[in-house]
């Protein structure tokens, strides 16, 4: 099968299209073949192993498809060959035609949701979920504001608020963005490019603040969240490029909580019940993926470069 390979780490030209092996499921694996692959940021700080944290050499990247499932090994009950799935981390990686699973790894996919949109499911919608719900203790009739709408964690955030009966403020750096999180349920819009967006959330909140902040990018916005918190507020770090300066006085004026989280430290439980929650939600609507943009998968070097330009419009699938 066709893969993309990382044999050395670096820039975006280390991603090679190479003919590998087609992997054999063994027993409780699952062999999927992808009809599209979720291109995350994560792909680029592993493929550039920032933080030490690069697979072993060399690998396939990626943890987000969607296909068909192809064989499955024994023990399998959950799944058959033939069945729509999205693919929530996989063994051998997911830019490839095909991805080996563990049968958990492996979820139905509802007919009215493309591959495409399959792919965009996994590591933002699960992020999305764990940061909200289970880390943020977002519930109805509070207000979230999803600090970085416009991308693949944002748009998902903003739907599930919505689902949730939670009044949402969401913010974007383009227009086009904007028009995005506006259409996707956000009830309030903002440009985290434009001087004095942060007052107006004081203003459409009769300076009370919120009471979730989904903070896609920490190191430029930590400090100004610590503004606009309400008491007893929740601060969910997903997102972080840099270090920053705070004055942790408002955390404490505020009793408000800075927590930070990251997907890959959900347990299994977390997991079954995040997905189980993303599976019901796609079939009935309330979830839809986004997909800006779809490119070959030989051109994965090109969406790793995209994903990493501002102006983000929902997410980006590769197609084998
Ligand atoms: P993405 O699709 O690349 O979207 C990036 C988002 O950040 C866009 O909405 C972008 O808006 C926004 N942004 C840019 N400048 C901003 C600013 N000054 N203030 C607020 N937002 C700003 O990325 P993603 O998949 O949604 O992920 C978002 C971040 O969370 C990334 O850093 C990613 O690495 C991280 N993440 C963490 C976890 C975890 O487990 N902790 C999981 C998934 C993702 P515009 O382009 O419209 O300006």
């Amino acid at each position: 099968m066709k893969a993309i390979r990382v044999s050395a780490y670096g820039g975006p030209e280390v991603l090679k299209l190479e003919e590998i092996p087609t992997p054999q499921p063994g027993p409780n694996q699952v062999l999927v073949r992808n009809h599209a692959v979720g291109v995350n940021p994560v792909d680029t700080y592993l493929r550039s192993n920032t933080d030490n944290r690069g697979p072993k050499l060399p690998y396939t990247p990626g943890s987000d498809a969607a296909g068909v499932v192809e064989a499955v090994g024994s023990g399998v009950s959950a799944v058959k060959p033939g069945d729509r799935v999205y693919v929530g981390g996989t063994v051998s990686g997911a830019y490839a035609e095909l991805s080996l699973c563990g049968e958990a790894q492996v979820h139905p996919l509802s007919p009215n949701v493309s591959f495409a949109q399959g792919a965009a499911v996994n590591v933002p919608y699960a992020t999305a979920f764990h940061a909200l719900f289970n880390r943020g203790h977002g519930t109805a009739g509070e207000t979230v504001l999803v600090h970085g709408a416009s991308g693949g964690v944002g748009i998902g955030a903003v739907q599930l608020a919505r689902s949730r009966g939670m009044t949402v403020v969401g913010t974007a750096g383009t227009e086009r963005g904007k028009r995005l999180v506006q259409e996707q349920g956000a009830h309030h819009v903002l440009d985290h490019s434009a001087p004095g967006y942060i007052d107006e959330i004081l203003r459409l909140t009769d300076n009370r603040g919120v009471d979730v902040v989904l903070e896609m990018l920490a190191n430029v916005n930590l400090q100004k969240d610590l503004g606009i918190i309400a008491m007893r507020g929740r601060i969910v770090v997903i997102g972080n490029r840099g270090t920053v300066e705070i004055n942790a006085r408002h955390a404490m004026n505020k009793d408000a909580a800075i927590l930070g989280m990251a997907l890959f430290h959900a347990s299994p439980g977390q997991l079954a019940g995040i997905h189980a929650a993303l599976v019901e939600g796609l079939a009935n609507g309330t979830l839809r993926p986004i997909v800006g943009q779809e490119l070959p998968i030989a051109q994965a070097s090109r969406a790793h470069e995209a994903v990493m330009e501002p102006g983000h419009y929902g997410k980006i699938a590769l197609i084998p």
